[in-house]
């Protein structure tokens, strides 16, 4: 049963429309369950329920026949969202009867609803014409195979709505979440990781005889590889395991790969996408096979397959161009993939991994750059030239959008614009309440490019260096001194202004190209501390360079991450005398910096008073500590929901740190993302943190905020909403508090919901 369900699974997971896959669930159900129907129906924009599919019916009630929620066995099974189980389903009050399907032959009935993210899509139904009861193993096969289709079956009909539409595209709307604020109106280009075969972008060819030339350079470049690979293990290799390298070239021949290959170019599509197409019909079909030494050869045609796409995509790469207003989509987008788009040619970001707390999303926000995450549905290997509109508000992504809509999103465009220009007029203006409250607003870097827009915005100090930055961009880990060199071009670009630089913070979904860490559960982990402290040469040089770099400008502190006990405090501790001792031994004439711990653990929490004895200063890092005292990996798009950084809980403990932190006299300070939230800069500064370090974006918006509020006011707010027991609730009180001091237009345009 498991064999037949993965492989169904497997096989309709390469169909790349919907129609192709629907055609494969019926009949491989059909037969999987030895029934004599397999149907399946699909909501359609009217909320009724239309026959898309069916094996063992008659064709041509396909499309005609439909039903509305509640209406027939179908409908009955989409309104209770369970499994309908009938042995003689003509005597059940709701039957319905249709000519059309040509029915009447069938007496049983197992329809399961299918559903994804909550929303029932459509359902899944098998007929038997002799009284049959499906027992519950078949009632539980098909439940789990429709459970497992549901995504499938979404991905497929958002890539089948896009395939249908042709030339003349029909505008779709893609749900993620946000991941920067803003809108972008652009083009989009898709990016994949190379010789990934399922995530290569479709493209049309134009010059079909060039195309056909090229694939067939890429494909005698790989024959050569092969033949000098076998040439090199001849001796070591029996006579067998050499006839490996002969199939793989008999492969490559026009009578097999290479001309499926050539047909679907001469068709117009381009040769990656051609060549990824067919080898994953020809891996589905060898993994399917009864026969294990075939299956096995599903593994040879995967491999055969990527050496070949190496070379389609290698070639491709060098001349990429990019569009004005640069849309880059990929399915896991990463820093340095942003990095290869010029910076004034990239308009937004779209993701299918990750959600709103990402890295990569904290990277856009601080660049300004709007961005939707955790768009699973987005069939993003359709995409690439598409026009596209990124609404970072909302985190939604429409393509092909219509004139109306271009429209509504302009106008939004522009009142952003009035708005940054009007904001940048309190550059030189002290964040202050209206009754006269000062608020000190740092930023977060890690860029070089972060200064100079920080310093633009008026930034009073740097909460937050993520020192890892730097650390992700080179293909090594950085020596002491080309690290004193980028500390000290940060310290010195702030001084007299404090910069707080953070030790290294990898680990997580902060992976090191030359340093990787495999583990199930990354962000409980090897992360942070731990790691530098399992490496002390690592975390020395770092705190020697930070402690140079700090020279004669003494504007350093510097900042532990993942702290979760006293004792990782106190080895931390004994280092960085160490390293400092070690200088003074060594002529430098350094001072020893502050040196404070992030509290982003819960464990951290609890014990914020004893940390806060040891240190100089405490910083909140609200991003780890929501996903861990929610249990929300801040990554995981399918639970991006769930990461509510307005959590009563949240707020709980956010109050709690700065209370316990001011027992013990130390400054306390907050530098996860809500602290760039205008609305939570309210509650922040109510509940007494010293500093709010921010993206340099959002620095501007939140001091804007804050000088239109008394402080009693903010304290008002916070006493209300400690009593409110939903993050949604908590949110929609501060909305009502923007509203009411007129900055609401601050947060979202007004034109957003026009
Ligand atoms: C945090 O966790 O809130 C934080 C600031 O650190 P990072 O986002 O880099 O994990
Ligand atoms: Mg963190």
């Amino acid at each position: 049963m498991l064999n037949s369900l993965r492989s169904i699974v497997q096989e309709v997971n390469a169909a790349r429309d919907l129609p192709k896959a629907l055609a494969i669930i019926v009949t491989r159900v059909k037969r999987a369950m030895q029934t004599q129907v397999c149907s399946v129906y699909l909501r359609g924009p009217s909320n009724d329920y239309v026959l898309m599919a069916t094996d063992g019916l008659q064709q041509q009630a396909v499309g005609r026949v439909r039903m509305m929620l509640g209406q027939g066995l179908v409908g009955r099974v989409a309104t209770r969202e369970e499994p309908v189980n009938l042995e003689d389903a003509e005597a059940h009050p709701a039957y319905q009867y249709f000519p059309e399907t040509g029915e009447e032959h069938f007496s049983s009935f197992l329809g399961v609803p299918i559903i994804h993210h909550r929303q029932v899509l459509g359902v899944l139904v098998v007929q038997q014409s002799e009284r049959r009861r499906f027992d519950e193993g078949d009632e539980a096969f098909l439940v789990t195979m429709s459970a497992q289709l549901a995504g499938v079956i979404a991905h497929a009909e958002a890539t089948g709505t896009m395939v249908a539409v042709g030339a003349a595209a029909a505008q779709t709307r893609f749900v993620g979440v946000s991941g920067a604020p803003g809108i972008a109106i652009g083009e989009s280009v898709v990016v994949a990781p190379l010789a990934d075969l399922k995530g290569v972008p479709y493209q049309r060819c134009e010059d079909i005889d060039a195309e056909l030339a090229f694939f067939k350079r890429c494909l005698n470049a790989v024959r050569d590889d092969i033949k000098a690979l076998g040439e090199q293990l001849e001796g070591r290799l029996n006579r067998e395991e050499r006839a490996l390298f002969d199939a793989y070239l008999a492969m490559l021949d026009d009578a097999a790969l290479g001309g499926e290959v050539t047909n679907r170019i001469r068709e117009g599509t381009c040769a990656p996408y051609a060549w990824s197409e067919v080898i994953l019909e020809h891996e589905n079909n060898f993994a399917d096979m009864d026969d294990a030494y075939l299956r096995e050869r599903a593994t040879d045609v995967r491999d055969l397959g990527r050496r070949v796409l190496a070379y389609l995509q290698e070639s491709n790469q060098s001349c990429k161009i990019y569009p004005e207003n640069t849309i880059l989509i990929g399915d896991e987008l990463t820093a340095s993939m942003l990095g290869e788009v010029p910076e004034s040619k990239l308009a937004g970001l779209v993701s299918v991994q990750g959600s709103g707390n990402s890295h990569v999303a904290i990277l856009a926000r601080a660049m300004g750059i709007p961005t939707v995450m955790g768009a699973i549905d987005l069939p993003y290997t359709r995409m690439d030239g598409r026009p596209v509109i990124v609404d970072g508000y909302k985190g939604v992504v429409y393509s092909d959008p219509g004139k109306q809509l271009r429209k509504h999103y302009q106008a939004i465009a522009k009142e952003e614009l009035e708005l940054v220009k009007g904001l940048e007029a309190l550059k030189d203006l002290p964040c202050e309440t209206l009754d006269h409250y000062r608020l000190p607003l740092w930023v977060n870097t890690g860029l070089m490019a972060d200064v100079v827009r920080s310093l633009e915005r008026g930034a009073e100090g740097v909460g937050l260096y993520r020192t890892e930055v730097p650390f992700l961009l080179r293909d090594r880990f950085p020596s002491e001194e080309e690290q004193r060199v980028i500390y000290r071009e940060q310290l010195e670009a702030f001084a007299p202004h404090t910069v707080t630089m953070r030790t290294l913070d990898i680990g997580g979904d902060k992976a090191l190209p030359y340093f990787p860490i495999q583990e199930d559960n990354p962000f409980l982990g090897w992360r942070g501390i731990r790691v530098t402290l399992d490496h002390p040469e690592i975390f020395l040089a770092q705190i020697r360079a930070m402690i140079k770099a700090s020279s004669g400008l003494d504007n350093l502190r510097i900042l532990l991450p993942m702290i979760s006990s006293v004792s990782e405090l106190e080895q931390s501790k004994a280092l960085i005398y160490r390293a400092y001792n070690e200088l003074l031994e060594e002529g430098y004439e350094v001072n020893l910096p502050p040196l404070g711990v992030m509290i982003e653990v819960p464990a951290a929490v609890y014990q914020a008073r004893e940390l806060a004895a040891r240190v100089d200063f405490l910083s909140v890092g609200s991003n780890d500590l929501t996903q861990y005292l929610l249990a929300v990996d801040r990554n995981n798009a399918r639970v991006a929901d769930q990461y509510q950084a307005f959590h009563p809980a949240v707020l709980r403990a956010l109050q709690q740190v700065v209370s316990d932190g001011h027992t013990q006299g130390v400054s306390v300070g907050i530098c996860g993302e809500l602290a760039g939230d205008p609305g939570a800069a309210i509650l922040l500064m109510a509940m007494g943190y010293d500093v709010l370090s921010m993206n340099a974006t959002n620095l501007p918006k939140v001091k804007s905020v804050i000088r239109a509020i008394n402080l009693a006011q903010a304290e008002a707010l916070l006493e209300d909403v400690m009593h409110l027991v939903e993050a949604e609730q908590v949110r929609a009180r501060i909305d009502q508090m923007l509203q009411d001091i007129g900055v609401n237009r601050v947060v979202r345009p007004l034109e957003l919901d026009a």
